[in-house]
């Protein structure tokens, strides 16, 4: 029935070709298909790749991998997948990931429904027949009663604004946008572009395979080691046995991590007893280091000085040179203010004779040549040059779809000087559509996150199918009082008041130059204790017909 539909136009007059289109095929995407399906509802995704995967079909850079302990990212839902899927290391690296998704779609049957190169330009509400038309590049159009976007918090990736860029004559790669066959690096002259959590992953695998190295760095980040390792067959078994108890851990931690933070503050211990608490951080494996310190180390400026410090004395540690060290070492940010990147050996890449690091806020990058890359210095020749510049994050992947919602009112407009959400999931002006890992919501280990949205969206659709239901809508003021909380919430967070990904600032895209409230930055606990709560409310915030 779905696939009788692909060419053929959507017609204003017939009910919608569809239930509900998905947009994305991520992990969001499969699940929600997975769950409406059970609805025995007709459900149409569209993925602008070419197989399923979001994140992990896209990011095959060398060396992408979790930060997330692996047995605590994959799906929770079906005991008998949980079962039969082995993960092979504590953190996985992207290719496993992206077989794991595979064996997920193939084993729940879920591409039958997913049209895949199918990118979704457009989205407008037709009110009088209360469903929504999406249009995709290719020229087709088909029309839903409810519209789920699943899209992606970190999807949308942006090159830098550097003159040229279109110019250079060697291969050049944004990180996200990696090709499918594998990049030959022996021999090779590459240049890397930004130090983000990619730019780290990238830069410690391909170090010892290139000629030569030159990372470009803005601003670094503070980095703490990832400790890795393979999962035997012992601690295999271990695993699955205490699957329940893992999860349901992940259910009560902040941010849905195995770790949380400790209850002590940071000057309730002695000087000895805190020194030996971040060394045991540091040598432990995953996010502890951040999420699992002190209770205070990311909202008390002196607490967040001291974890910073000894962060550094690593830095200083491990990097042979002083200077060089100098320049690693971040100066416009503390410690867990923006998202750790979660290292294997990144610092000791700056000791091999191959490594060169340029620091663009001494030598700014001037231009990108035909050759490779101009600074104030000179031009230096290049075969390879990596973007690892990340993504227009959260807003990102919904500004380039033009949403119009009751009246024609453009989202991007709506959202203009920040987005306004009712849980992450609705927004007024805009009924029927529902957004997973949108704005707004709690993102941390976010698979767990993913479950609970699409298990939330997929009950109120259960509700519009019992009562018969055509419209959605939240309330202005619904939306109002959401915002503030999210608003309120960020105060007192040191991360709010750094630029990065998590407070939508993005050098590289027009108008993002200003820090707004992109993600809930409460607890997840509470994050879902609302949403629960409105539900069993039976949705006062929502004008439901
Ligand atoms: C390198 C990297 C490492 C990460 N590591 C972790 C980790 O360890 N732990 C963690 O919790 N999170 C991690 N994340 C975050 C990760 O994005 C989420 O964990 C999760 O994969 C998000 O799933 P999603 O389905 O919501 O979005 P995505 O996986 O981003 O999927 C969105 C999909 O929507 C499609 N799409 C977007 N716009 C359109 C359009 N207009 N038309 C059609 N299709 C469209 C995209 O092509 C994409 O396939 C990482 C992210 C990156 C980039």
């Amino acid at each position: 029935m779905a696939g009788s539909h692909e060419t053929r136009p959507s017609n204003a007059t017939s009910p919608p070709d569809y239930d509900a289109i998905i947009i994305g095929a991520g992990m969001s995407g499969l699940y929600q298909l997975y769950r409406l399906r059970e609805l025995g509802l007709r459900v149409r995704v569209f993925e602008s790749g070419t197989d399923v995967g979001g994140t992990w079909y896209w990011n095959r850079y060398p060396g992408a991998r979790f930060d997330s302990e692996s047995y605590s990212y994959g799906y929770s839902f079906s005991k008998e997948l949980l079962e039969q899927w082995d993960w092979s290391e504590h953190f996985a690296g992207q290719p496993e990931t992206l077989r794991y998704l595979n064996y997920v779609a193939h084993k729940f049957a879920l591409r039958r429904d997913i049209q895949f190169a199918s990118r979704v330009t457009a989205a407008i509400y037709d009110e009088d027949h209360r469903k929504w038309d999406v249009a995709l590049e290719d020229g087709n159009s088909f029309s839903a009663r409810f519209l789920i976007t699943a899209i992606g918090p970190l999807s949308a990736p942006t090159l830098p604004r550097i003159e040229g860029v279109a110019s250079f004559q060697g291969r050049s790669f944004h990180t996200a946008r990696w090709p499918h066959d594998p990049v030959d690096f022996a021999g090779k002259r590459v240049a890397v572009v930004g130090t983000g959590a990619t730019g780290v992953q990238t830069i410690q695998t391909i170090a010892r395979d290139v000629r030569h190295l030159t990372v470009f760095q803005r601003t670094p980040n503070w980095c703490a080691p990832l400790h890795n390792r393979k999962i035997d067959g012992e601690t295999q078994k271990t695993i699955k046995a205490g699957y329940p108890e893992m999860f349901q851990r992940c259910q009560e931690t902040f941010a849905c991590f195995l770790h949380t933070p400790d209850e002590r503050a940071t000057f309730e211990v002695s000087d000895e007893e805190r020194e030996a608490f971040f060394e045991k951080l540091y040598g432990e494996p995953g996010f502890g280091i951040w999420q699992g310190n002190f209770r205070d180390i990311l909202t008390d400026r002196k607490a967040n000085a001291l974890i910073s410090d000894f962060v550094a004395r690593k830095i200083r540690q491990r990097v042979r040179d002083p200077k060089v060290a100098d320049k690693l070492v971040p100066k416009n940010h503390g410690f867990g203010t923006r998202r750790v990147p979660l290292e294997t050996g990144y610092y000791e890449v700056y000791n091999q004779d191959n490594v060169e690091l340029v620091d663009i806020t001494e030598t700014p990058i001037e231009r990108i040549t035909e050759k490779g890359i101009k600074t104030s210095t000179g031009e230096i020749e290049f075969d390879i040059i990596i973007y690892a510049t990340g993504f227009d994050a959260v807003t990102g992947s919904f500004d380039r779809i033009d949403f119009r919602g009751v009246g024609g009112l453009r989202l991007k407009e709506r959202w203009r000087s920040g987005p306004e959400t009712f849980l992450g999931v609705l927004v007024d002006g805009f009924p029927n559509m529902m957004m997973l890992m949108g704005p707004h919501t709690a993102l941390g280990n976010i698979p767990r996150s993913i479950e609970y949205n699409v298990d939330w969206v997929t009950v109120l659709l259960l509700l519009c199918q019992q009562q018969r239901l055509r419209r959605v809508e939240v309330t202005a003021t619904g939306v109002t009082a959401w915002t503030d909380h999210v608003k309120a919430l960020g105060v007192g967070l040191l991360s709010n008041e750094v630029n990065s990904w998590m407070t939508g600032y993005n050098t590289n895209v027009e108008g993002k130059q200003t820090r707004i409230v992109a993600r809930y930055s409460g607890s997840a606990p509470a994050y879902r204790a609302t949403c629960d709560e409105v539900a069993a409310k039976r949705y006062r915030e929502l004008a439901l017909a």
